[in-house]
């Protein structure tokens, strides 16, 4: 496989980083050890994940995408895998070139 064109770690690294800068303006608006805080980024998270694997599913479905080798789970986050970097997904087309 080729590490340079993995399409859901691609997705997942970007998704992640928007992730991040949302909950940052979640904790300047609420203050971080409030209630309000606690419920917005759990919901934020939801929406993030929910997403984001119903769109990796999908491309699963029309065959861009397949699980990747080492079972990463998306809710588990970031992990160091070379393929996904925690998507949990990889290309199913070894060949695939973006
Ligand atoms: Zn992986």
């Amino acid at each position: 496989m080729d590490e340079a064109v993995q399409i859901a770690k691609m997705v997942f690294e970007k998704q992640l980083f928007i992730m991040k800068q949302i909950l940052r303006m979640g904790e300047f608006k609420f203050g971080r050890e409030t209630e309000a805080y606690r419920f917005f980024k759990e919901q934020s998270m939801d929406y993030f994940y929910i997403g984001t694997e119903t769109l990796f599913k999908e491309m699963e479905e029309i065959g861009l995408l397949k699980k990747c080798i080492c079972k990463g789970y998306l809710r588990g986050g970031y992990s160091g895998c070379s393929y996904c970097s925690g998507a949990g997904y990889c290309n199913k087309d070894t060949k695939f070139n973006i």
